[in-house]
């Protein structure tokens, strides 16, 4: 083999690595999942050359990636049997970034503004991560078909050297990237750490991955190549399903949906989601992340993109798209307008879903409203633009329910003479709503009223909805409207209590004893076995609302 000749990195690239070391990355593990994804990307590379040129896939045909560790030397390597580089091709790969405005992007980069974080994302800057866990990075690479082989090697300080290498010193065909690593780094030569970086980082990369434990171990595979959401429907059977679930989500349910499809389109992309079958304890909490995996050209880049809004984050699964650029930080991917259009099909389709399972299953429907119901309705005053699929979607216990669920769609269907609004009573539990005297004179007309329990409730209901054309009105605010709605026949006439003499001696005293304590005191149609009861007045704000947030200390 000749000297190693010396070459100065592209400036651009120098203070890339700088960047890569000291800003990008928050996790050093994902170093990893970016020298896999280009052992991938190599063995994809070969396998369309491979269609002109098949000589090249008659020796070794079969894609695979070779992790070797070297816990004694301080070594990891990732070895892959794909397309390989030449001489040049390392020079021109690992040397320069081959795009314009190279430049403009990394100054704004530098400036550190969201825009330019945002940019970055965009940018195939990956291999550089390695050096955040390697002082020395060695590339070996023979090119598919070629009788040479190159060594790459740098400190990524600023240089880096060229020379070539003996055809026995390197893969038959391919790259195998050799890091030297960092004292802080040496986990990464531990059969463990590596193993549990590839499960959840790189386990359906569709190259078959081995593992050597030294230089000299068998080889043993340790992810099989094989991406389930890439497989036609057809072919995958329920328990396949259920078991993609247990190791995604950790829970050991069966889920109550299951959604498998491919976008088409402007945006192409496949998406395997879950709406689990029991509820986390954790599914309250509002700072919980969304459960969408990303995923592109099944390489996956991160756990909170955001890929569902916050009041569907119960739903488990992942979205692989084969158009986002193969991001270099997690934070940064977010931001991608890709992104928005692929949240907003994702999101149309998952009611969609609950939509149908609906019509097509209440009591499996209603078992998922059971569980994430409180959530769901978070979306009534979140997500304005689907507010009408989530009215038709939401289940609510009411005086007309018994132990069931009813839907608006049924309410709105039995509304009496006369009724315009659709009412609620709100509360902190079920039975105390349910004997409320605010809701005698609704049950004495028949007048079927929604029993609100959920500390959600309160929002949603505050937020100016309307079903159908029927506002929604708390049976605490407003007294005028039942006067308009007959009793049934038989039952005793309203006592016309404001046409008493001796009623309106009575109210006169409460007024002057309650004085400042109540704004008005009034004879009521409402009641029917209570004697009085609270009211608020007809624009004020809601009592339970004003009891939430008394006790928030607001
Ligand atoms: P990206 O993968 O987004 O292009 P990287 O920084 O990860 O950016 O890699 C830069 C380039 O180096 C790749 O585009 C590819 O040309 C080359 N490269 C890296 N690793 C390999 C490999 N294992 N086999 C062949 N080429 C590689
Ligand atoms: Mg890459």
């Amino acid at each position: 083999a000749s000297a190693p000749k010396t070459h100065a990195f592209e400036a651009d690239v120098a203070k890339l690595l700088h960047l890569m070391v000291h800003s990008v990355y928050s996790d050093k593990d994902v170093f990893l999942r970016e020298l896999i994804s280009n052992a991938a990307d190599a063995c994809e590379k070969l396998r369309y050359e491979a269609i002109a040129d098949p000589a090249l896939l008659a020796v070794d045909p079969q894609p695979r990636i070779t992790l070797t560790l070297d816990a004694a030397q301080n070594r990891l390597s990732v070895e892959d049997n794909g397309i390989g580089m030449s001489a040049d091709e390392l020079a021109e790969a690992l040397g320069t970034i081959a795009r314009s405005g190279t430049r403009a992007f990394m100054d704004r980069v530098a400036a550190a503004s969201g825009e330019g974080a945002q940019l970055i994302g965009q940018f195939g800057v990956g291999f550089y991560s390695a050096f955040m866990v390697a002082g020395r990075v060695e590339v070996v690479s023979r090119r598919a078909g070629s009788a040479a082989a190159a060594r790459w090697s740098s400190d990524g300080q600023g240089t880096y050297e060229i020379d070539a290498v003996d055809l026995d010193a390197a893969p038959a065909r391919g790259t195998r990237v050799v890091l030297h690593l960092l004292p802080d780094a040496a986990r990464y030569a531990e059969r463990g750490v590596v193993e549990r970086i590839v499960r959840t980082q790189s386990g359906h990369v569709p190259v078959p991955i081995v593992l050597r434990e030294t230089p000299e171990a068998e080889p043993e595979e340790i992810a099989d190549g094989a991406a389930l959401w890439t497989r036609p429907k057809a072919e995958i059977d329920a328990d396949a399903y259920t078991d993609f679930y247990h190791g995604l989500s950790g829970q050991f349910d069966t889920p109550a949906l299951t959604l498998h499809y491919r976008a088409e389109g402007r945006q192409e992309y496949s998406v395997l989601a879950f709406v689990p079958g029991m509820k986390p304890f954790d599914l309250l909490d509002t700072g919980r992340d969304g459960r969408m995996k990303l995923y592109v050209r099944r390489v996956f880049i991160t756990d909170d993109a955001d890929l569902l809004p916050a009041y569907l984050r119960f739903v488990r699964g992942l979205v692989d798209s084969a158009d986002l650029p193969l991001n270099v930080s997690r934070e940064m991917i977010q931001e991608s307008p890709m992104l928005g259009a692929i949240r907003k099909g994702v999101t149309g389709r998952v009611l969609g879903e609950l939509e149908k399972l609906a019509g097509a299953d209440a009591p499996a429907y209603e078992a998922v409203w059971e569980n994430f119901g409180p959530v769901l309705k978070e979306g009534l005053y979140e997500d304005r633009e689907r507010r009408e699929s989530l009215l038709g979607l939401a289940r609510f216990r009411t005086t007309a329910s018994g132990g069931g669920w009813r839907g608006l769609k049924d309410y709105v269907a039995d509304l009496k003479e006369n009724q315009t609004a659709i009412y609620y009573a709100l509360g902190s539990d079920l039975e105390r709503i349910a004997a409320s005297p605010q809701i005698e004179g609704f049950r004495a007309r028949g007048v079927e009223v929604l029993l609100l329990p959920d500390h959600v409730d309160s929002f949603w209901v505050m937020s100016g909805l309307d079903y159908q054309g029927k506002p929604f009105k708390s049976v605490t605010q407003g007294a005028a409207d039942l006067g308009l709605i007959p009793l049934p026949e038989g039952d005793a006439a309203a006592p016309g209590a404001a046409a008493s003499a001796e009623v309106t001696d009575f109210i006169e005293f409460l007024k002057t004893e309650l004085g400042a304590s109540v704004a008005d005191v009034r004879a009521s149609d409402r009641l029917t076995e209570s004697p009085v009861c609270l009211v608020a007045p007809d624009r004020g704000m809601d009592r339970q609302l004003e009891k939430i947030l008394a006790g928030a200390g607001r």
